[in-house]
């Protein structure tokens, strides 16, 4: 490929010593799970959010996962997620036995719309699917919770979310694997919610070199109920189970890569705006970029755009050997594996339009204004 996809290799040359220099105080003190790194690296992100607990675990799904379990979540709780986003948002609902209830999205932020979260909220407590697309077992589920998505980096509506969520007595967790590093209204991404889910895989804002992820939250006791799920349902130790839980901690490896990944993660969040200002510049007259509300900062996990053409343009720039991606081909209420909840091609109809005409282009913070150029050009062409 003549424009990387991501480039993790210009980041790595950066750090390579400081990378090498942690990965090997670990093989010297051998303390491969829970080791000092983990640690530490929790109390610098915890830091860098502005949250009183940090608690790292073993992916993005399992901090999902672990914050559904540390409210007890299960059959006949309702939790109210986007049907635009990874399949891990839902999948973690549905492991627990609860039901995702989808709610349409915005057409400029791609998030969750909360005046439709009230309508779905409301035809939910009326029993009424004609007010609003229910699942199937509507009759038997009850609002529980609500899990927001901050897609391809831009924090949802958190301020209406929140609130809507407080008048019917449920909870919010910010699905934040996309937004690590973002802003909005001067507070960081993953401290926008009751508690938020982050995700290092290496293709996220601040990845690693295999799987893991983070929960953020002011909430103490949810914090102590955390860390317990991330071992087995410790209570004293590992050997004393008080509750049902997971194998869910972070390697110390990955912890000492983060911890050196880290170092240049602030200036990253700062290059990854550039990229973006200047592809919106370069492209504003052949395809619609991407908006960013006034208040907020995208960490820009993915720079998506959207276009009528979107075949021919994505066809053109693979035979220049540009590569791109499209997030996502299949809306969650039309994928097979969730058919059970009953819905249908119709029920929510701003993400379904525009799953037919969004696509991804090349974004890291290492992205050349060159390459940026270069790239516009073949899709003015197209
Ligand atoms: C990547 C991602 C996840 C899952 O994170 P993993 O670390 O891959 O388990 C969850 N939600 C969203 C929105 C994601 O993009």
């Amino acid at each position: 490929m003549k424009v990387p996809f991501i480039d993790l290799k210009a980041q790595q040359e950066k750090i390579f010593e400081k990378l090498t220099e942690n990965i090997q105080d670990v093989l010297i003190h051998g303390k491969y799970i829970m080791g000092p790194e983990v640690f530490e690296l929790e109390r610098k992100l915890a830091e860098y959010v502005g949250v009183s607990n940090a608690v790292s675990c073993s992916s993005g799904t399992d901090a999902l996962l672990m914050a559904l379990m540390a409210y007890d979540v299960g059959p006949g709780d309702a939790i109210f997620t986007t049907p635009f986003t990874f399949v891990a948002t839902a999948e973690v609902i549905a492991m627990l036995g609860a039901t995702p209830v989808f709610v349409d999205i915005c057409e400029d932020d791609f998030n969750m719309d909360p005046d439709r979260l009230k309508t779905a909220i409301e035809a939910l407590l009326e029993d009424d699917p004609n007010k609003y697309p229910l699942p199937a077992n509507y009759a038997e589920i009850k609002p529980r919770g609500v899990i927001a998505v901050d897609l391809f980096g831009q924090p949802a509506d958190y301020e209406r979310i929140n609130a809507i969520a407080a008048d019917y007595g449920m909870f919010v967790v910010e699905d934040a694997a996309q937004s690590f590093g973002a802003e909005c209204g001067g507070r960081k991404a993953c401290g926008l919610a009751d508690v938020a889910a982050t995700s290092f895989f290496p293709a996220k804002p601040l990845g690693g070199y295999g799987d893991s992820g983070m929960v953020f939250t002011n909430n103490d006791d949810l914090a102590e109920r955390l860390k317990s799920i991330r071992i087995h349902g410790k209570g004293r130790d590992k050997y004393d189970n008080v509750r049902i839980g997971i194998n869910g901690r972070m390697d110390t490896l990955q912890a000492a890569v983060l911890l050196a990944k880290f170092e240049l993660f602030p200036g990253e969040v700062d290059s990854r705006q550039l990229v973006a200002d200047r592809y919106a510049s370069f492209l504003e007259d052949s395809v619609k970029c991407p908006e960013v509300r006034p208040g907020r900062l995208s960490a820009w996990a993915q720079y998506s755009v959207l276009s009528e053409q979107r075949e021919l343009i994505q066809k053109q720039l693979a035979a220049e050997e540009v590569p791109t991606a499209v997030y996502y081909p299949i809306p969650l209420h039309l994928q097979s594996g969730y058919a059970f909840l009953g819905y249908g091609e119709g029920d929510f109809p701003v993400c379904e339009d525009i799953a037919g005409k969004i696509f991804s282009l090349p974004m890291h913070p290492y992205l050349s204004e060159d390459d940026q150029r270069f790239i516009a050009n073949v899709i003015k062409t197209a």
